[in-house]
């Protein structure tokens, strides 16, 4: 690889962008002896930290955990109250550690990592401008994450509506809540504020999490209903007003409108590449990366985690960054690269084994295709479904179990190409699946790993029951 002289260069590697991955990327070079620098321009930490995965996630847990009880005679009994949302809120500030990142910089010190505050862009070959400082290194990564991506519908702008940030830092529950968007944040923040006592109404075009397998999308609604959330599937949103009492009004194509004390937009977000001097390098600000995140066309730019749009998810970005640092340093130390598929320095499983987990309730916890895309990739479909209410283990653990499980298998090959668990507490049972898809573990095979009695997890035995009973 040519890259900058080493005796020229500040650093051999400079990540832009502090947040998990950025962080997993220096890590995994400078444990090969890499001298790595982060630029960060707000907290070390990233999105994941302070607005997005532990925040959502602490806010949720309450609710989940009450609405546990309630299925079970004798505890339900004991189950007197509401949530206390003072409680709650500041269980979520000590996951956020009241957004302050002095734990993750001790910890960046302890790495041997540099930390350069401030907001990082190319302005050549290895050439990253900080401020008034211009900085050189070897290779360069960027891990500058995402950012929302809000319809332009009329009004919104400046209806002084919440974003993720806003909502997974609330310290208050309004009275009534708007979502727009019916994907994963949004679905998530509907079970966490209508637990914390919001009036909620759930604003889709398309069904819920519409990217998993239709069902999903059907249970996640019917359980928001049993909550007395409002789920407007196919609504088109027209116009948003803030009125001078303090309310937004949001009209909707069908005609009809709602009004609540606050609105959620999360439609979704973009890789956030504008503003870094791309252009001064002569890549386009749509990235385009190997399976070793080497940018396309360049030889020392790389570009991990949610930038590179391949999978905006935390544990995927921080897999990417555990290969792309492991790579760089190879290359920048003259060792070998082991690129081969599954090999040491590639995120091969970005193709077909992306887990993903929504933690709804039911919680929705998804590895590999989707029955819809493994017949659009072309693949000899065969699908098998069971329902999670009907498994011992399911029924003992909560009484009225509602869930649903389903294998895509690779017919020709019998293996597993996808599978979609959905169900209380089924977040963990994903690995079982992802661990089958990553080692191409044949259907007979799979036969012979016996889940415990009485567990959830027989509903895999279920599952191949239903695959060897359809021939
Ligand atoms: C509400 C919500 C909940 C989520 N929940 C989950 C979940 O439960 N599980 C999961 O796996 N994923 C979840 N995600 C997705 C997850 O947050 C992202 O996939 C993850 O944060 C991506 O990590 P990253 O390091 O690529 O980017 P980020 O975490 O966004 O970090 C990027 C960092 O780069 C910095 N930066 C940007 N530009 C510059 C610049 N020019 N100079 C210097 N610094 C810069 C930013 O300040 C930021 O610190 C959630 C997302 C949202 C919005």
């Amino acid at each position: 690889m040519t890259t900058n002289a080493p005796d020229e260069a500040d650093y051999d590697l400079i990540v832009i962008g502090g947040g998990p991955v950025g962080e997993n990327v220096a890590d995994f070079a400078a444990k090969s002896g890499v001298r790595a620098a982060i630029v960060e321009g707000e907290l070390v930490g990233g999105e994941c930290s302070y607005w997005a995965c532990m925040p959502s996630k602490a806010l949720l847990r309450s609710g989940h955990a009450i609405r546990a009880a309630r299925r079970l005679p004798g505890a339900r009994e004991a189950v007197t109250g509401d949530l206390d949302a003072a409680a709650v809120f500041a269980r979520r500030d000590e996951f956020t550690s009241g957004w302050r990142d002095d734990g993750q910089v001790a910890w960046l010190d302890s790495a041997g990592i540099d930390l350069i505050r401030g907001r990082g862009r190319l302005v050549g070959r290895g050439r990253v401008q900080v401020g008034e400082r211009v900085l050189t290194a070897r290779a360069v990564a960027l891990a500058t994450g995402s950012v929302p991506n809000p319809p332009a519908v009329p009004g919104l702008a400046e209806s002084r509506a919440w974003g993720t940030r806003e909502i997974t830092s609330a310290d208050r529950v309004p009275r009534s809540l708007i979502m727009f968007g019916g994907g994963v944040a949004g679905t998530e923040m509907a079970f966490a504020f209508s637990a914390l006592g919001s009036r909620i109404t759930v604003l889709s075009r398309g069904p819920l999490l519409g990217r998993e397998e239709p069902f999903v999308g059907e249970l996640l609604a019917d359980a928001l209903a049993a909550e007395g959330v409002d789920v407007r599937i196919g609504a088109v949103p027209e116009r948003v007003e803030r009125a001078a009492d303090g309310a937004v009004a949001v009209e909707l194509a069908d005609g009809t409108s709602v009004r609540a004390d606050e609105l959620l937009v999360a439609t979704g977000r973009r890789p956030a590449t504008r503003g870094l001097g791309l252009d001064a390098v002569g890549v386009g600000e749509e990235l385009s990366v190997d399976d070793t995140m080497l940018v396309d066309g360049t030889d020392w730019l790389y570009a991990v985690g949610d930038v590179n749009g391949r999978a905006l998810l935390t544990h995927q970005g921080k897999y990417q960054a555990r290969a792309a640092g492991a790579a760089i340093a190879a290359r920048l130390t003259g060792g070998a690269v082991r690129a081969e598929p599954w090999g040491a320095h590639v995120a091969t499983a970005d193709h077909g084994a992306v887990p993903r987990v929504a933690f709804t309730d039911p919680e929705v916890a998804a590895v590999g295709l989707t029955e819809a895309k493994a017949r659009e990739a072309g693949h000899d479909v065969k699908t098998v479904e069971f329902d999670l209410g009907s498994v011992a283990g399911a029924s003992l653990h909560a009484d009225g179990y509602t869930g649903r499980a389903k294998l895509v298998v690779d017919s020709s090959r019998d293996v597993i190409l996808g599978a979609t668990f959905v169900g209380q507490d089924v977040a963990d049972l994903v690995h079982s699946a992802t661990v089958a898809i990553v080692g191409e573990v044949a259907m007979d095979r799979l036969w012979h790993a016996v889940p415990s009695y009485p567990t959830i997890s027989e509903v895999w035995l279920r599952l191949l029951e239903a695959h060897r009973s359809a021939g």
